[in-house]
């Protein structure tokens, strides 16, 4: 690496709300010797790239929300994306990040140097070195496309509901939607209206409630504005509700069994066909794919103008969609929303660790880390939404803020043992962190409920969900536990018998 690069003591990766708590947090613990690479042209991650018709959060917005930063304005229980993009617009106005970063920065590698103690950087604009790299770069943040024979030669508009084509107008044209998960269910009654023909493919039916949306009123929000201890009120209460929620899903999924009649019941008010109301119905137990909140999602599939055809998307030949049961319809466009690249992280292919190995290829059995941040053999890497750290019910800022708190100690480690140090996470604790959670992911909802979702891995092994409540995952990463790290120094320093490291005279 040539020499003349910049240096920093901490460079994160992506600007969603991962990236820029993390930012905030920095600033917070007194370090401002840091930089945000985003690879596109404005900050906000999901809420950028979702820009589909119906996109809103599935998380009440004074949930999913930061905790330092909230918002009084809520305009909507719901908030819709354009709100939650410009509230991440705010966060990095008000906290004064733009300084900080670093737009149109793509990371393409990152190398650690055994010698030098540090990160080698390589962006699509250049080089850089930092002492500690934050990846924040999404688990939601990669579009995944399904390989369908004769894709490519499909005549008509094809696009993903993360890379949404707004030039491209949907009115009479004939469109078929792929998938059935959570932008899907929002993109349908938005479309549904103005096509001339909509094909559903479900592959498989997904569980769906009532949402609560409604408009925050002028009162609520002056309330909130002038009191800001009833925002903080309405936060606690939808929190703890959520956790209370959460030994169902994790303990005893057969007490999920009344929730299933209830969205049941909601199906039966807007489906009143019953051949229609057998396809939409789900045959796994309720949580094991994420529940869906849309109140208006039957109600558009039981218009006249919509078909459901119960397969997936098996090929194309020519603008015919051939589903798996051979059902065959002609269409104009087709919207993927088929998800993302979760289990399969793009970033894991582009981290070079201690012994010249990838990420991904430390992780071809399975994603595993340590608390969710840290990983054997990438010292001072570490990942913000890392590897079961997802939820099924709740905020995932709370999530990040907890990985927040375990980051600011990580920095403080590093100061309190001075010098030029690294932590490498013990293979044993990775070890024993990922045992204790597989063994509680046997009872849950998500590896129990008869349902393939994509929370599991290639192998059935779940390396995405949080097995507990988010109150337990604050306690567990409130804090760096030293005995489960090395403490690493440049070579030719010597280990102390006290199991820490000193440097060896020069
Ligand atoms: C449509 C949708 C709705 C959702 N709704 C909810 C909800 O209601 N509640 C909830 O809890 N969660 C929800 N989620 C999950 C959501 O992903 C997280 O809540 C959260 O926004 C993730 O933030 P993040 O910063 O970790 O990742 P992201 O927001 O994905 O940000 C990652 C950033 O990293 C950048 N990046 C990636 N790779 C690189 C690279 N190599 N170099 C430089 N930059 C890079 C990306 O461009 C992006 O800006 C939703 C997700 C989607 C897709």
């Amino acid at each position: 690496m040539s020499q003349q690069h910049e240096h920093v003591r901490v460079a994160v990766i992506g600007s969603g709300f991962g990236g820029l708590g993390a930012a905030v947090r920095l600033r917070r613990e007194g370090i401002t010797d840091f930089v945000v690479l985003e690879r596109a042209d404005s900050v906000g991650g999901t809420w950028r790239d979702n820009s589909y018709p119906g996109c809103a959060c599935d998380v009440p917005s004074h949930l999913y929300s930061f905790s330092f930063a909230p918002n009084p304005d809520w305009p909507r229980t719901f908030s819709g994306q354009e709100h939650i993009r410009a509230y991440l617009e705010h966060v990095a106005d008000v906290f004064r990040l733009r300084p900080h970063i670093r737009l149109g920065h793509e990371v393409q590698m990152m190398r650690w140097d055994t010698d030098e103690l540090r990160w080698e950087i390589e962006t699509s604009r250049g080089r850089l070195t930092a002492d500690v790299v934050v990846s924040a770069t999404g688990p939601l943040s990669d579009p995944k496309v399904p390989e369908i024979p004769g894709l490519a030669s499909f005549p008509g508009k094809v696009f993903h509901s993360a890379r949404w084509d707004h030039d491209y107008d949907l009115r009479g044209k004939r469109v078929a939607m792929i998938g059935t998960g959570a932008s899907a269910i929002q993109i349908v009654p938005s479309i549904q209206p103005e096509v001339e023909r909509l094909t559903l493919f479900q592959r498989t039916a997904p569980w769906v409630m009532p949402r609560m949306d409604r408009r925050v009123t002028a009162a609520e929000r002056w309330l909130h504005r002038q009191l800001p201890f009833t925002g903080t009120a309405r936060r606690g209460l939808l929190w703890g509700i959520r956790e209370l929620q959460v030994s169902a899903f994790t303990k005893r999924p057969n007490q999920l069994g009344l929730i299933e009649s209830l969205a049941k019941a909601n199906m039966a008010k807007s489906i009143k066909d019953p051949a229609l109301r057998a396809k939409l119905t789900p045959s796994y137990r309720i949580g094991c794919k994420r529940i869906l909140l849309s109140s208006d999602y039957y109600p558009a599939l039981a218009r006249p103008n919509v078909d459901v055809v119960a397969s997936g998307l098996a090929e194309i030949r020519g603008s015919t969609l051939v589903a798996a049961d051979g059902t065959e319809t002609e269409v104009d466009a087709v919207v993927f929303g088929t998800g993302f690249h979760v289990t399969d992280m793009p970033i894991a292919e582009r981290v070079v660790g201690a012994d010249g190995h990838t990420l991904a290829e430390a992780w071809k059995d399975g994603m595993e880390s340590l608390r969710g941040a840290t990983a054997a053999g990438f010292p001072n890497w570490m990942t913000i939404i890392g590897p079961n750290t997802g939820l099924g019910n709740s905020s995932m800022i709370l999530m990040i803020e907890s990985q927040l708190n375990y980051m600011a100690d990580y920095m403080r480690q590093l100061n309190v043992l001075g010098g030029r140090v690294a932590l490498g996470a013990r293979p044993s604790a990775v070890g024993a962190w990922n045992r204790r959670v597989q063994e509680r992911m046997k009872r849950t909802v998500w590896n129990t409920g008869g349902c393939t979702s994509w929370y599991l891995d290639a192998s059935g092994r779940n390396t995405t969900i949080w097995p507990g409540t988010t109150g337990e995952f604050r306690r567990q990463t409130r804090g760096v536990d030293l005995s489960e790290y090395e403490v690493i120094r440049p070579p030719g320093t010597r280990e102390a018998a006290s199991g820490l490291v000193t440097e060896e005279a020069k």
